[in-house]
Parts: C-alpha cells; sequence; structure tokens
C-alpha cells in the first residue's frame, strides 16, 4: 500500500516456536494462528506440528519454572538461616503464603469449577515456591467421549483431578507439594 518493498526478518532460530509462544501468550490456539497466518497470507503449519511443538514448549516452561522454585526455596532457606530461624534440630523455619483459585467463581455454594490452582509464596522474599494446576476437563478427551470412540492422535492429557472442586485446593498443596518438592519439608501452623 506505500509502494515500498522491505524485507522483514524474523526468528533465525525456530519461527514455528516463536509463533506458538506468541499465540498460547495471549490465550489463544491453534485456530487463531491459522487465522492470522491466513490473514497475513504466510502459510501456517499444521495442527500436528503446532501440538508437537506446543508439547516442546510446555516441558520448557515447566523445567524453567521448578529452577526458578528451587532457586526461591534456596534463598528462603539461606535467610531463614542467616536470621537464626531455625527450629532445635538446625531445620530453618520459613513462613510462607498460601492461597489458590478456581477457573469460575463459587458465590460461596456452587463449587463446580473444571479447574483450580493454588501457590505458596515465600513471605521473606515474596517469591513462588510452589504452585500446581488441577483439571477436571479435558478438551480432547471429551471430543472422544461425544463421538463414543476412542481418540486416535496421542495427545497429551491436562486432566488430573476427578474429585470436588471444593477440595482442590487443599489438594494441591497438600499432596502435590509433597510429592514435588521432596527438598523441603512444612508444618502447618
Ligand atoms: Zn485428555
Amino acid at each position: 500500500m506505500c509502494n515500498m518493498a522491505f524485507q522483514i526478518t524474523t526468528s533465525q532460530e525456530n519461527v514455528n516456536k516463536d509463533a506458538v509462544i506468541g499465540v498460547t501468550s495471549i490465550r489463544s490456539a491453534f485456530a487463531h494462528l491459522e487465522q492470522i497466518s491466513a490473514s497475513l497470507d504466510i502459510p501456517c503449519m499444521s495442527q500436528r506440528l503446532y501440538s508437537k511443538v506446543h508439547d516442546k514448549i510446555s516441558d520448557d516452561l515447566e523445567e524453567t519454572s521448578m529452577q526458578t522454585i528451587k532457586d526461591a526455596a534456596e534463598e528462603e532457606r539461606r535467610l531463614a538461616i542467616a536470621e537464626g530461624e531455625v527450629d532445635k534440630n538446625g531445620t530453618p523455619l520459613i513462613t510462607v503464603v498460601v492461597d489458590g483459585s478456581w477457573a469460575k467463581r463459587s458465590y460461596g455454594s456452587s463449587y463446580n469449577s473444571l479447574s483450580g490452582a493454588a501457590a505458596i509464596v515465600g513471605f521473606r522474599t515474596k517469591k513462588v515456591l510452589f504452585f500446581g494446576v488441577r483439571n477436571k476437563f479435558c478438551t480432547l478427551c471429551n471430543f472422544s467421549l461425544n463421538k463414543n470412540e476412542e481418540y486416535r492422535m496421542a495427545h497429551r492429557c491436562y486432566k488430573n483431578w476427578s474429585g470436588s472442586a471444593a477440595s482442590l485446593k487443599a489438594d494441591i498443596i497438600a499432596e502435590d507439594f509433597q510429592k514435588k518438592c521432596g527438598y523441603i519439608q512444612f508444618d502447618i501452623l
């Protein structure tokens, strides 16, 4: 439209990865990437490749998150020891703040959200020491259920909860935390 020619360089490393990160970070998914690509007259990757790249990014994010969490826990531990806040066995005592949320507002009575998350934050550093997510619903599992057939394409299933939504936060904090973060022991006072 401006009668000028440009050469636009994208990421040299992996443009597919950048595209998936971009779409994911605006809480969107493949269908929207496909639409944007079509509007820009750029060929889009296949759904299968999108899923593959998405899974790899999820793994990388999880790994980075766990490392950040471990670093934060180590910092809390170090600060507690420096302040002399240890029990009689020399175990550092860390004060934390715990809270969680559901994807759907309960209004105090209707606890039927399909997804929830909870986190533990170090009081001193304000850094995340743990987080967990529980999902009662998976789009692909539900799709195969509705079709009354086994979904042929293998998928990474994020459904990891079948209990009540009301007990979801407590489960994340009590069980998941102890399972994944064995390097920290905690007492609820
Ligand atoms: Zn599933």
